[in-house]
């Protein structure tokens, strides 16, 4: 399972040495959600055509990225915390939400990660059809490894642990399990459409209209 993204960071250039930033607060109104501290800002990150380059997870950045991906003029300013950034010879607002100059590319699917397994099959195990939280679930080899299973798409299934111990070293034939459905892999559209009912999370108010208009429409 690799931690690749969703998404490319702009190549920062090599030895470009920015000011440094004495942090100042400002107005403790319109603050990112939940009392988070001005270091752990984010900024949203949307593509040249104002969609986020990535939903789940969402893309963003931290804030000091954002702005020297800002200074090196790779990116459109879109809209602004209240928290002020100085430097001895400037001073701006932290960004909230930023935009690629340069349309990027993304393929149709999305990264084989173990949030994107469980979200294709709904948080369901596979054996059992059963719902679980994040943390009472794993992910099952359906050809087991050992047997020259691999770890991809087609042969990976959510599991409760209580299946996959059951199962262990076995086929779901030998150990007469049946799976729920076939796994695949999933389109990007289809993940953001299961993903959707858990996007609940407190967001910062610049970041609504982005996500609001990039939503799928419902019949
Ligand atoms: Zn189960």
């Amino acid at each position: 399972m690799g931690s690749r993204t969703d998404f490319e960071r702009p190549r920062l250039a090599v030895g470009v040495v920015l000011p440094p930033l004495a942090l100042l607060q400002t107005k403790a109104t319109h603050r990112a959600s939940s009392g988070a501290v001005m270091n752990d800002l984010q900024t949203l990150v949307l593509n040249a055509d104002f969609r986020p380059l990535s939903r789940f997870p969402l893309s963003s950045w931290h804030w000091k990225d954002a702005v020297s991906a800002l200074v090196l003029q790779r990116v459109n300013l879109v809209a602004e915390y209240d928290d002020v950034i100085r430097s001895p010879s400037r001073a701006m607002r932290v960004p909230s939400v930023i935009a690629l100059k340069r349309y990027l590319h993304l393929d149709g699917y999305p990264a084989f990660t173990r949030f994107n397994i469980y979200c294709r099959d709904r948080w369901c195990c596979q054996y059992c059809a059963e719902e679980f939280a994040s943390s009472d679930l794993t992910f099952d080899h359906v050809v087991p490894r050992s047997r020259g299973g691999r770890t991809t798409w087609e042969n990976v299934v959510t599991a409760c642990s209580r299946c996959n111990l059951v199962k262990a070293n076995r086929t779901p034939r030998e150990a007469g399990m049946h799976l729920l459905r076939r796994p695949y892999r999933p389109s990007r559209r289809e993940l953001a459409h299961a993903a959707a009912p858990l996007a609940r999370e407190q967001v910062h108010h610049t970041w609504v209209d982005f996500l609001y208009w990039d939503s799928e429409l419902e019949e």
